[in-house]
């Protein structure tokens, strides 16, 4: 073509889309799902713009906010086209193309080590997953701003874009048309397409239609010779059914006809466009949740959701709202925290998308969850600017941080591994779900740090949170243990809870701080990750317990009696010990009876740095 510019791939997406092409991953059906979703996400920006700007909506045709598939099986093509907002030349450049999205790099190593391409949307390149079934792809747009433009790519390294003077105009909107390699035929089956929108696109929230075949009835007369009648019949891809006139009929001199299927074309609608969080959550099934996750999240594994609340909240401030806990932790949740940890709910006011990049509806630590809110309360015809600024946000805020904790609370609630099932009945425990056996260990393995920067950043729920706690201790034998726990196991007369921080239990065990303790048989828990330390410079107390980490001082085991002998007898050798260490940066030195083999340890001070922080705090050092 005369008028088209040529650009290369960026690197990484040019790997990436090698990766694709020659993937011999099976499942292929991918590609659809994504350009569904990329065609709803385009419906969902115009729609917004549509609430402060009429207008962007044009008139006629371009107002339906729909999604149109349609099939050429001579030509091997699919095209999938939205009246969403479309692309200009430059977004066309950009977004297919040129500047690499922060997912590319990693989807791509994700796949060199045996990742799931399934999961492809999730790392904000799904548009590339066209390639596991086309050779060749033309994307057509017509954005507001701009006028109809083709990107065309045979995955070559390089794709064009010219200005559209051959095809007809869109209005607005893109179509992707894919010409689809002879390996993935099956593609061009109608049933096929409408099978892979019922599994994957069932909630997208806008109508999707197929140009469908549809058999129909004909009467087309029946008095001409019955081979020239043959011969049309297959020319027009028509059967004959049967005679319907009867002999009696003939009688009365009516023309004679018949009855013939044809086959006509219609758009057919594929989705019923169902809002699942509108329904009484009484009547949605675990199945359609389960569905509803994946969709949702783009997470297209076979694990359900760890667990899910829906909830309608009324009063002053009106919302519906569905929370998911993910079975696994996103890629890359916990690095960047403080930088890149974006939310995961999509907000909606009225059913009308607004954003999905909404941080005011949950706290960092909370981003780990999927789900969505519908508000009633919100209007609707405001900038997103002004949106963040509503009152009802902050109420809309605290409930969703209550139900999102009580949510994660009924994951150990309902395992009967946790601690608090562990009195019950036998007969009970047998009743207890299997599948809820061992889903609280695996939310705290995928989301337990979440938990303790919840502890460290909320301090309003810090006790809701603390109650969500698990550890090793002395006493856990391999299992988590949670506080309350703990507290049921405390020595009388026991009035703290004992921890002790390092790199690792095996380490932790060998501690001289744990060996008087562990004579006494007093619990000591075990903090081995690094975000401990800052933990419980936060966490103070539970239940009226405080916390006493056994390498610092303080530490109190019950009255001894013989101590304050010892430590007058002894009193010469600490003195002679402050005089030996002096100018060492040493407070003091003093008997105590928290060892029991070895003769003497450093203690550190109460409100300083534990020896365990100052090496967290040298190995963070530049
Ligand atoms: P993601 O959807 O996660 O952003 P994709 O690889 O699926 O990633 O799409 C890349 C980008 O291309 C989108 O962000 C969007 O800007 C643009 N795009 C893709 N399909 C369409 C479409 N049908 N209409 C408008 N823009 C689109
Ligand atoms: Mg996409």
């Amino acid at each position: 073509r005369s008028n088209a510019e040529k650009f290369e791939f960026q690197a990484e997406v040019s790997r990436l889309m090698d990766i694709i092409i020659n993937s011999l991953y099976s499942n292929k059906d991918v590609f659809l799902r994504e350009l569904i979703s990329n065609a709803s996400d385009a419906l969902d920006k115009i729609r917004f713009l549509a609430l402060t700007d009429k207008e962007v909506l044009g008139e006629g045709d371009n107002t339906k906010l729909e999604i149109l598939m349609k099939l050429d099986k001579e030509k091997k093509i699919l095209s999938i086209r939205d009246r969403g907002i479309g692309m200009t030349k430059d977004d066309l450049i950009k977004n297919l193309g040129t500047i690499a999205k922060s997912g590319t790099s990693a989807f791509v190593e994700k796949m060199q080590t045996g990742g799931d391409l399934n999961l492809i949307g999730q790392f904000g390149v799904g548009f590339y997953s066209v390639y596991l079934v086309a050779d060749y792809v033309e994307v057509i747009s017509k954005h507001n701003d701009d006028i109809q433009y083709v990107w065309e790519s045979k995955a070559d390294g390089s794709f064009a874009v010219s200005e559209d003077t051959w095809n007809e105009p869109l209005g607005r909107g893109t179509e992707i048309r894919l010409h689809l390699r002879d390996e993935a035929k099956e593609y061009l089956e109608e049933d096929k397409l409408k099978e892979l929108v019922k599994k994957y696109s069932e909630f997208i929230n806008f109508p999707i239609y197929l140009w469908a075949s549809k058999q129909v009835d004909v009467e087309v007369p029946s008095d001409e010779e019955e081979s020239s009648d043959e011969e049309e019949t297959s020319e027009t891809a028509t059967t004959e059914e049967e005679e319907e006139e009867t002999d009696e009929d003939s009688s009365e001199k009516k023309p004679k006809t018949k009855t013939v299927k044809e086959t006509t074309y219609e758009w057919e609608r594929l989705n019923d466009m169902k809002a699942i969080w509108l329904r009484n959550p009484k009547e949605v099934t675990e199945e359609e949740y389960s569905k509803f996750y994946h969709s949702l999240a783009k997470d297209f594994g076979d694990d359900k959701p760890l667990a899910w609340s829906h909830f309608i909240a009324e009063g002053d401030v009106e919302f519906k709202a569905l929370l998911f806990v993910p079975p696994k932790a996103p890629h890359g949740l916990y690095e960047n925290y403080y930088i890149d940890n974006k939310s995961n709910l999509k907000l909606f006011v009225r059913r009308v998308f607004i954003s999905d990049e909404f941080d005011e509806l949950l706290p960092k630590y909370l981003n780990f969850l999927k789900g969505l809110v519908d508000s009633d309360t919100l209007p609707l015809n405001v900038s997103r600017e002004m949106l963040q600024q509503h009152s009802s946000l902050k109420t809309i805020k605290k409930k969703l941080i209550r139900k999102a904790l009580d949510m994660i609370r009924k994951i150990s609630d309902e395992d009967p591994d946790e601690f608090h099932n562990k009195d019950k009945p036998d007969a009970e425990k047998e009743s207890e779900e299997d599948e809820k056996k061992g889903q609280y260990t695996k939310f705290w393995n995928e989301f337990g740090k979440s938990i303790k920067l919840g502890i460290i950043e909320d301090a309003q729920n810090r006790n809701r949170l603390a109650k969500l706690l698990r550890f090793e201790s002395t006493k856990s034998e391999g299992k988590l243990a949670s506080l309350d726990e703990y507290i049921s196991r405390m020595k009388p007369g026991q009035k703290d809870i004992f921890y002790i921080t390092g790199t690792s239990k095996e380490q932790l065990e060998k501690s001289p701080f744990l060996e008087r303790l562990m004579k006494k048989n007093y619990e000591v828990i075990f903090f081995t990750d690094p975000v401990d330390e800052y933990l419980m410079q936060h966490l103070m107390d539970y239940e009226d317990k405080n916390f006493q980490n056994v390498s610092k001082e303080g530490l109190k085991l019950g009255k001894d009696s013989k101590l304050k002998d010892l430590k007058e007898s002894f009193k010469e050798l600490t003195d002679w010990w402050k005089g030996a260490l002096f100018g060492v940066n040493i407070d003091s030195v003093k008997i105590s009876n928290r060892l029991d083999n070895t003769p003497c340890v450093v203690v550190t001070p109460k409100y300083g740095w534990s020896a365990n922080l100052e090496k967290i705090m040298q190995s963070q050092a530049l």
